[in-house]
């Protein structure tokens, strides 16, 4: 019987610094560059393509393990692993405008709700690779709920530390799921603070966004799924709600060793990268052709997972925007509640805030002109929209009283 948990040949060469392109040892427990960047895992790719070829991957099951020869784990009694599926293609027909398709990849059916668990449960399962036991990281809710599961899973300890207007079901879902979590009164760079000033007291390892090298290759795993789903010829736009923008990232990151590999050809998708117009760092960057982006001040949108003031990676989202000839645009909140509204009673497609910010983004850049009605565009929906508030209900019916079928 072919299953993912088979022992794999695993290809990783060397870590490499972000910035200066400075080479670090594999397989050693490694945060930042010692210049401060993230570190990005590099491959033997001619060796991956190799081992592997399209056709062996199609026989495989469709889960994020199928990729194993991309991804950093050695061995694989190390996989910690909730059954992380590969995501459908939804088509929203009744947003779609003109001849280019509309289509929603469904991040919402990952583990515990979220495109979070592509990332940690990598990140966690190179810690246990690594020796790790303790783990803690700043989250908005949805990473923070991912590592809590994944860590007990692995038997590891973690402490999380969240925003005071985290959602409340994040904040639940999180202790629910083993995890010591804490509200703090700032924002997730202030709870990165804490992160960062507690390590040398409770020698914890920081699992904050791209300041550990392995999440990347998890929501790496967007990039080949989507290769592999269209056949290996990309559409032509990807909007990605960013934040800390490991999914922008690791998305580009897939696409450059595809082809490497020579397994997509021609022109690669245009990333757009998604923000909310209460915290637009990375927009604002791009709009003033910076390389890095500033501390956004006051801070605030619905879309609590794009609500990042600050992005460590921000020159590698920009770098990648740039490169495929995208950009980066900001949508209101009303722009987004009004499109998940829309998504939901029209096509039956109930997005998380984040997502329904990529579908306001296809509105507002249809009219703009930045993109075409003749292009295809993938939007990403990265949580389950159940996560999130929704608006009150409170027709009743009295069984006491006779019903009045007329006015139902
Ligand atoms: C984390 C998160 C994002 C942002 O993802 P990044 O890759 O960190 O930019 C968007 N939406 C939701 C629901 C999230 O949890």
């Amino acid at each position: 019987m072919q299953n993912n948990t088979t022992d794999r040949p695993t290809f990783v060469t060397h870590l490499e610094c972000g910035k200066t392109k400075a080479r670090y040892a594999a397989d050693q427990l490694l945060g930042l560059s010692d210049v401060g960047s993230p570190l990005i895992v590099r491959y033997d790719v001619e060796g991956i393509s190799k081992a592997l070829s399209k056709e062996e991957l199609r026989s495989r099951p469709a889960d994020l393990w199928r990729y194993r020869e991309f991804l950093p784990v050695r061995q694989t009694k190390n996989i910690v692993s909730l059954g992380e599926i590969m995501t459908p293609l939804i088509d929203l027909p009744s947003m779609q405008k003109g001849q280019g398709r509309l289509i929603v990849k469904d991040e919402g059916r990952l583990p515990t709700g979220s495109f979070k668990a592509r990332g940690l449960c990598m990140a966690v399962s190179m810690a246990k690779e690594l020796g790790v036991s303790k783990l803690a990281m700043p989250t908005n809710g949805n990473a923070g709920a991912a590592m809590a599961a994944y860590a007990s899973r692995a038997g590891m300890e973690t402490y999380i530390f969240c925003p005071d207007d985290t959602p409340e079901i994040n904040v639940r879902e999180i202790a629910a799921q083993g995890a010591k979590v804490w509200r703090v009164n700032g924002l997730i760079n202030d709870c990165g603070k804490i992160v960062g000033g507690g390590k040398e007291t409770l020698h914890w390892f920081d699992c904050s966004t791209l300041k550990e090298p392995y999440r990347i290759e998890g929501k790496k795993t967007m990039g080949l799924e989507l290769a592999e789903q269209f056949n290996w010829q990309l559409p032509d736009v990807i909007f990605y709600p960013t934040g800390g923008g490991t999914g922008l990232i690791g998305m580009w990151k897939a696409f450059l060793e595809l082809k490497e590999m020579g397994w997509i050809e021609g022109r690669l998708p245009r990333m757009v990268a998604v923000q909310a117009t209460g915290c637009a760092p990375i927009v604002k960057a791009y709009d003033n052709g910076e390389q890095h982006a500033e501390l956004w001040q006051d801070a605030h949108t619905v879309a609590a997972g794009i609500r990042v003031p600050a992005a460590i990676g921000d020159f590698l989202i920009l770098n990648a925007v740039r490169e495929s000839n995208g950009f980066a645009t900001a949508v209101s909140d009303e722009a987004i509640m009004d499109a998940r509204h829309e998504a939901s009673i029209k096509d039956g497609m109930l997005m998380c805030p984040e997502g329904a910010a990529t579908l306001a983004a296809y509105q507002q850049e249809l009219k703009s002109g930045r993109i075409s009605d003749d292009e295809d565009c993938i939007l990403f929906n990265c949580a389950t929209g159940l996560k999130y508030p929704l608006p009150a209900v409170d027709a009743r019916i009295d069984l006491n009283r006779t019903i009045d079928y007329s006015t139902l």
